[in-house]
């Protein structure tokens, strides 16, 4: 069996939710779970988040999985319904829609009547994505208000740019603004918001990336912040060999060994998930110890300098991120994120939950 596979805490991530409910104090903490649980296996993972107040999905496949799954508590649907059916049947899957545009509010009135929604209204306060403008701030609530359909509003805005140097208060002053008009519950943070912009948590809090144990912030490690990586991408070697001096390995010949080298292949490539662009020198564990990538990353290989640990070989296990090897480090290394990273695990990546 081809040794590549990406093993996942429950008890990394119930710690992770523990941290994130530390920093909400009293606000209420709805975890976000969409994109499958950030690449982790949502059905799976599951129970590590019954402790959560509300999920947050992305679609309705979602938010039947966790219908399915038992999960009684709400769904947020964060963009809402894509068209009218959503809505109806995000009524009968007793789900919470974000309701960000005036077509979504058309919807309402095509429900049938003894349907009532709990809703989130999206205002756009400085992202320009999603959201009503502010300035329609007062006409899209006295509807919603008035809407025969709707038993509950929430008021919802997004930051972004939550975790650098501009911070919340410029999107967050206009908002709080509108809020404080109404008396009505809010949401505004995410995992940055939460932990570096208290005055933003509001009365439900939106964590998602630091309950997978990665950093929202550039500069600040998940271990500084008290987290866990949830998940460890771990494969094996599948050959050793050694270089020649001025031999090149890989696509391109972008390495050459500038003396003897002894150099592994690793069983993972682009087409598991991990990134192409990661240059040589990318960080990487083999037999526990840290080493780094050589050469381009192939479809299914990956090739890692032995030097630092003599001892590998065929079969050594190697860690392309989790507790040796943060997956900050390597998404840094590879110019992007951690959240792309752990997304995009592909399908052919068997994922074992442990307790
Ligand atoms: C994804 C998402 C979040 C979570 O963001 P993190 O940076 O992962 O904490 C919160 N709110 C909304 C609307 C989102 O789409």
């Amino acid at each position: 069996m081809r040794p590549i596979r990406a093993r996942v805490s429950r008890a990394a991530l119930a710690h992770n939710l523990s941290v994130a409910r530390a920093h909400a104090g009293a606000s209420r903490v709805m975890a976000v779970v969409k994109a499958d649980a950030y690449g982790h296996g949502l059905a799976a993972l599951l129970p590590a988040f019954q402790t959560a107040d509300a999920l947050a999905v992305l679609a309705l496949d979602e938010a039947r999985l966790l219908r399915q799954s038992g999960w009684n508590n709400p769904i947020l649907l964060l963009e809402g319904p894509f068209d009218a059916g959503d809505l109806a049947e995000a009524a009968s899957l007793g789900c919470w829609p974000v309701l960000h545009g005036a077509h979504q509010l058309d919807w309402l009135d095509a429900l049938p009547e003894t349907v009532r929604i709990e809703a989130f209204a999206k205002f756009d306060t400085g992202m320009h994505r999603l959201g009503f403008a502010l300035d329609a701030f007062d006409s899209v609530l006295a509807r919603l208000r008035a809407h025969p359909r709707i038993a509950a509003v929430t008021l919802m805005t997004h930051f972004a740019q939550a975790d650098e140097a501009g911070g919340v208060g410029w999107q967050l002053a206009p908002f709080l603004d509108c809020v404080a008009t109404t008396g009505l519950p809010w949401s505004a943070a995410n995992s940055a918001a939460l932990i570096a912009h208290p005055e933003s948590r509001g009365d439900w809090v939106r964590p998602g990336i630091m309950l997978y144990g990665a950093s929202p912030f550039a500069g600040r490690s998940a271990a500084s912040l008290g987290l866990k990586p949830v998940m460890r991408l771990e494969s094996a070697l599948i050959a050793v060999r050694t270089l020649a001096a001025g031999e090149a390995v890989g696509y391109g010949c972008t390495f050459r060994a500038p003396r003897p080298m002894r150099v592994g292949v690793a069983a993972c490539g682009y087409a598991d998930g991990y990134p192409r662009h990661a240059p040589t020198g990318t960080p990487v564990a083999v037999a526990g110890t840290r080493t780094r990538t050589l050469g381009r990353v192939s479809m299914d290989m990956l090739c890692v300098d032995l030097e630092p640990v003599p001892q590998a070989q065929v079969g050594s296990p190697v860690e392309l991120w989790g507790a040796h090897i943060p997956v900050d480090e390597v998404a840094h290394a590879a110019g992007t994120i951690g959240y792309e990273l752990l997304c995009a695990r592909a399908a052919r990546v068997p994922v074992f939950t442990e307790p």
